[in-house]
């Protein structure tokens, strides 16, 4: 049953970059529903914090709560359900009580996704290639995916779903978050082709051929640290590759400055950031809000 005051909110530390208010508010308000969407810092040692947090869920307190980091991956234990695509990427951003029963959704990576799919495609970058499925033999298509994170989980997910192959580049190949990547994504696809190697220029300029994408799930380039760039200094990029950074502060990042300048395609992760919150919302309330009202809330 619709609430008839919606409160929504937030959950992670640090929390105060977040855009995720103006984002549910500008939806609240273009549905004309009474509501309010606040931030609830939990720090990574206060487990009792997240746990009050939800019994505000099931309780009803709360309508809907929202995850990020460092509690994407230990707020699992603590629900009583998954989503496959939380299930499949390991990790949750979303949370709502349905028949009471706490469930786990993740709209990162179906909202990484979306931004491609409908945004980027019919607006201000147009992609150099179909964003149709990969597909076998000489059609497949590989993106390099810059990190192993929570990001990097949702975006490795979004691609090998429909078709692409995917090479992690990372501080530390074959062990740590890239190995438990890999292991666990294991049964995405039968025949995707999944690797890593070091984001250094030589193992990396050794694997460009043929690669279509670039995408970073890395926080380099993150206000304040505006000045760092995740792509190797003295590496060029592959030809016609389109980029993509998930970090959306500042709205251009040096490795889009750089790879626009080196005539190629490519955008920082404000849609993304929209499309997930858009997708947040129609979970909790059923309504799929405008993402230009959504997005408008956001640009300066
Ligand atoms: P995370 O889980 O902490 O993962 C960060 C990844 O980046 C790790 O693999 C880490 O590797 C790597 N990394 C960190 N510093 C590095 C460096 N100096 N050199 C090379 N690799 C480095 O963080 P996350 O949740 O994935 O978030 C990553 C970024 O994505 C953040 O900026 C976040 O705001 C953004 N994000 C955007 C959206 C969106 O909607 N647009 C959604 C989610 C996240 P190590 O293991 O070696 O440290």
């Amino acid at each position: 049953m619709p609430a008839s005051y919606y409160r929504f909110g937030l959950t992670g530390y640090p929390l105060g970059h977040s855009l995720s208010p103006l984002l549910h508010r500008a939806a609240l308000s273009s549905f004309h529903l009474e509501g309010e969407y606040q931030l609830f810092p939990v720090a990574p040692d206060d487990p009792e914090g997240l746990a009050a947090l939800l019994r505000s869920l099931r309780q009803g307190t709360l309508q809907g709560l929202n995850i990020t980091i460092p509690h994407k991956q230990t707020v699992i234990p603590l629900l009583d359900e998954l989503s496959s695509t939380a299930e499949s990427i390991g990790a949750v951003n979303t949370v709502l009580l349905k028949e009471n029963r706490l469930i786990g959704d993740n709209t990162d990576a179906p909202g990484f996704w979306t931004d491609i799919r409908v945004s980027l495609s019919s607006s201000q970058a147009p992609l150099p290639w179909p964003v149709s499925q990969g597909g076998k033999g000489e059609g497949r298509r590989r993106g390099v995916v810059l990190g192993a994170g929570g990001a990097a989980r949702a975006v490795v997910y979004a691609l090998l779903t429909h078709g692409w192959d995917v090479t992690l580049a990372v501080r530390r190949a074959d062990v740590g978050q890239a190995k438990d990547l890999i292991d666990s994504f294991q049964n995405i696809r039968a025949d995707a082709d999944l690797d890593s190697i070091l984001l250094e220029k030589d193992p990396m300029a050794a694997k460009m051929g043929g690669v279509q994408w670039i995408i970073n799930a890395t926080p380099l380039g993150m206000s304040p640290e505006v000045d760092q760039c995740p792509w190797p200094d003295d590496l060029p990029f592959p030809d016609g590759a389109f980029v993509y950074d998930v970090v959306y502060n500042p709205r251009e990042t040096v490795l889009v400055r750089r790879a626009r300048a080196a005539g190629l395609a490519a955008v920082t992760g404000l849609g993304m950031l929209v499309e997930q919150a858009a997708l947040s919302f129609k979970i909790w309330t059923g309504h799929a809000p405008d993402r230009n009202v959504m997005l408008s809330a956001v640009e300066v």
